[in-house]
């Protein structure tokens, strides 16, 4: 890579970067040395050949796709994954040796040496352990083996993972499991590439350790609930009714040597200093905008490496604030698109290091800036029945449609306090709850159209939708399009777009899979309500299906039609309106968590064999103690920034101005003194936050998981923005050759 990336004693100076002054004793600061590295940055060359080997042909060619196993497999063999991974049948343990052998061969011819279980453990991150398929034999040679128990099994020494208890250190055996229904796939590395295979993680005794498995069961449930309303309509083929999700990714780019002049950045991922930039997204010239070369060239090799690994990736652009951007996949069965997302996260942070950037996925690495969300786009639906969240044209006569549409409007309602708390995460905090998209009360977007039909189904009957018409532009050379039927609403939490739910509330940095099993398993339980009530009723009287449909739906929007909001959901009205209507309004992970171990979500989530109690409280701790651990390790950095970077520098420049103050007196002038007054106001300022923050820092009196949120909540938190008030203060009046930070307008415009 061609990009002059500074090393610390790297001191070019260039235009506007003059290195040295006499207030900060002829050296440089970072800050200056990263900016001279950014303006002296070389271009990178071309890398891909993008014409002679077009798009198509390398998708999905480091994916044991079901093709390859087609070509590769005895058909017997082939038939029975196919009902697996199609149809949810229980896996055949007896075609595991066949079907390891073929996977082992193709990996090999693609360079493999090693394969690895790839998991999800409860950190949100992605976990392998490579293992080689070559044995030593008896003769000095070697062999390469790959067998049936070691594709369907693993153990990794995972007693490191966070098990909230579950698994202490002497009891530490782990299992990675072998998910079929998640493709394989090779990851290529220029000196070597390895066979990975998504995998469950669960302990010795079966409990879930993992995002996955959670995922998996409650697919299942869904599944199975889901069948029986397809039943009451007649639809008996039984093809299995999967969740389906479309995660669209928003992340920031900086340049690599302003991550790493950022301690903050480098350690915590958020600016945790910065004041605000003269210019920012008030313009709002960047959303949408072209996207700069360097960036287009980022996106391109990291599509195509996503394509190679079967990641239908499908959007690209520019998001509201400068330095943001967003990329989406088209949807996949639940299971595969948070494997997919996973993987998509890994390649754009790898792939931006190569273009001399660091891939920034916090919610908020910029105070004051629009944060990063990612925003789930959910539905359910089967090979036969196609998309069951689809309205069609006319709604009001889609029966099948308003049933699930309903029951996901009672599960929301149900459970806002389930949905708020898996979204929970410190980094989230600073979007939800925080004058920011989406607010912390979760509420349903319908739109016009759907919010007229409930509104005539509470009223007796529905007998008519709105039309959707055509859209009148005025101009006669542009096409007449057909117009939507309802509008975007992009300040709901969880908005009907058309033929799916968008979850808005999950945040860029989070795994999907928690907010997917949420979803997947409040409506499982939702749809079991309304499949009983209908099979209940039309069992006395078969005759009565549309009387039952119409009471059912009745009932469900008038007990929950408080969660149904359409206007804008960041305005003070809707937060008192909210609060009338008895919505939650969890506005920190401190008061979110909790509700993951309510009496009810527990009674749930054992009920439909996703989570037992145990597993639950276990996430629950395991989630408080990284809300903790988050918020105590962006309080040590900005702690150590503010004592070795910021006071240092604000004493130099107030020392500056008070020598000249004594330099000038000397000679019989007068100095304003002003500035000096208000440098020593805010360095004495810098001095009590330090002594504030450490002391919060060092109160150990919380004992139990939930005081220690509390506590990180409602002191170290307040602490550090305090002492952040201080340091931005300065940030605006230190002279700009002594400033340690790169600023937030050097970062933010990316080039
Ligand atoms: P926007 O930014 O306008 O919301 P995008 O095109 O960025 O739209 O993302 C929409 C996402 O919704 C895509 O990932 C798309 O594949 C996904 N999506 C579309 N239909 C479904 C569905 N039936 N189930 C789940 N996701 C879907
Ligand atoms: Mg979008």
């Amino acid at each position: 890579m061609s990009t002059a990336f500074a090393t610390p004693t790297d001191t070019t100076p260039s235009k506007g970067a003059s290195a040295g002054s006499p207030g900060n004793g002829g050296s440089t600061t970072p800050r200056r040395t990263a900016v001279a590295s950014v303006i002296n940055r070389i271009s990178s060359p071309q890398t891909i050949d993008f014409v002679d080997v077009p798009a198509q042909d390398y998708y999905s060619t480091n994916v044991f796709t079901k093709s390859v196993m087609k070509d590769r497999l005895p058909k017997t063999v082939f038939k029975s994954l196919i009902r697996t991974i199609d149809a949810g049948e229980k896996l055949d343990p007896e075609i595991a040796d066949i079907v390891a052998s073929a996977i082992k061969d193709w990996a090999m011819e693609k360079g493999a040496t090693h394969y690895a279980h790839v998991f999800y453990p409860l950190t949100g991150a992605t976990a392998e352990k490579h293992d080689s398929f070559l044995s030593p034999t008896s003769d000095g040679g070697t062999l390469s083996e790959f067998s049936g128990k070691q594709l369907c099994q693993g153990e990794p020494d995972g007693s490191s993972f966070p098990s909230g208890g579950i698994r202490v250190t002497s009891q530490a055996r782990g299992y990675t499991i072998w998910d079929v229904t998640s493709p394989a796939y090779i990851l290529e590395n220029p000196n070597g590439t390895t066979l990975c295979i998504p995998t469950a993680f669960v302990s010795w005794t079966g409990e879930a350790l993992d995002k996955k498995t959670p995922v998996l069961r409650s697919m299942q449930a869904l599944n199975k609930q889901a069948q029986r309303i397809l039943n009451i309509f007649g639809h008996e083929d039984g093809a299995f009714v999967a969740s389906t999700a479309g995660p669209e990714q928003e992340y920031f780019l900086v340049d690599r040597n302003f991550y790493y002049a950022r301690p903050d950045l480098l350690t915590a991922g958020r600016t945790l200093f910065g004041a605000k930039p003269p210019k920012g997204q008030e313009f709002d010239d960047h959303y949408f905008g072209a996207i700069p070369e360097r960036v287009l060239a980022f996106m391109c090799e990291a599509e195509r490496e996503l394509f190679k690994l079967g990641i239908p990736v499908k959007t690209r652009h520019n998001e509201v604030a400068p330095g943001q951007f967003e990329v989406a996949p088209v949807f996949e069965s639940a299971n595969v698109a948070a494997d997919h997302q996973q993987l998509m996260m890994l390649t754009l942070r790898k792939t931006a290091e190569k273009y001399g950037m660091a891939c920034l996925m916090h919610e908020k690495p910029f105070a004051g800036v629009n944060g990063s969300g990612k925003h789930v786009n959910w539905s359910l639906g089967s090979s036969s029945q196609g998309n069951l969240l689809d309205p069609g044209d006319t709604p009001h006569e889609n029966a099948q449609f308003l049933v699930f549409c309903a029951a996901v409007i009672r599960a929301v309602y149900k459970h806002q306090g389930l949905l708020r708390a898996v979204v929970a995460s410190a980094g989230n905090d600073h979007r939800l709850g925080a004058n920011e998209a989406p607010p912390a009360i979760i509420s349903i977007f319908l739109g016009d159209q759907l919010t007229d039909v409930f509104e005539q189904i509470k009223a007796g009957g529905a007998s008519s939708s709105l039309p959707s018409g055509t859209l009148e532009v005025g101009v006669d050379v542009l096409p007449p399009l057909p117009k939507d039927a309802g509008d975007r609403n992009r300040t709901s939490p969880f908005a009907f777009t058309g033929n799916r739910f968008e979850f808005r509330a999950v945040g860029s940095n989070q795994s999907i899979s928690g907010p997917l099993v949420a979803m997947n398993t409040i409506i499982a339980e939702s749809i079991d309500y309304c499949a009983t009530k209908i099979e209940e009723s039309i069992a006395s009287n078969p005759d009565g299906l549309n009387a039952a449909i119409q009471s059912l739906l009745s009932e469900i929007i008038t007990e929950c039609s408080a969660v149904i909001f359409n206007g804008d959901g960041y305005s003070e009205e809707w937060h008192k309106e909210a609060e009338k209507r008895g919505l939650l309004n969890l506005k920190t992970t401190a008061d979110a968590l909790p509700q993951l171990a309510t009496p009810e979500t527990i009674e749930m989530f054992s009920n439909y064999g996703v989570l037992s109690e145990r597993e639950l409280e276990s996430r629950l701790e395991t989630y408080q103690e990284q809300y903790c651990m988050t918020v105590g390790v962006e309080a040590s950095v900005a702690l150590s920034l503010a004592r070795t970077m910021i006071f240092p520098a604000a004493i130099r420049y107030q020392n500056e101005l008070a020598s000249t103050c004594a330099n000038l007196k000397a000679v019989g002038y007068e100095f304003d003194t002003d500035t000096l007054d208000s440098m020593t106001a805010l360095v004495k300022s810098l001095q009590d936050g330090i002594a504030t923050l450490e002391h919060a820092i060092n109160d150990v009196s919380a004992t139990t998981p939930d005081e220690e949120c509390r506590h990180c909540c409602d002191a170290i938190l307040p602490s550090m923005l305090a002492l952040r008030e201080t340091v931005d203060k300065l940030e605006e009046v230190v002279a700009d050759d002594i400033w340690p930070l790169p600023t937030y307008q050097e970062m933010l415009f990316i080039k």
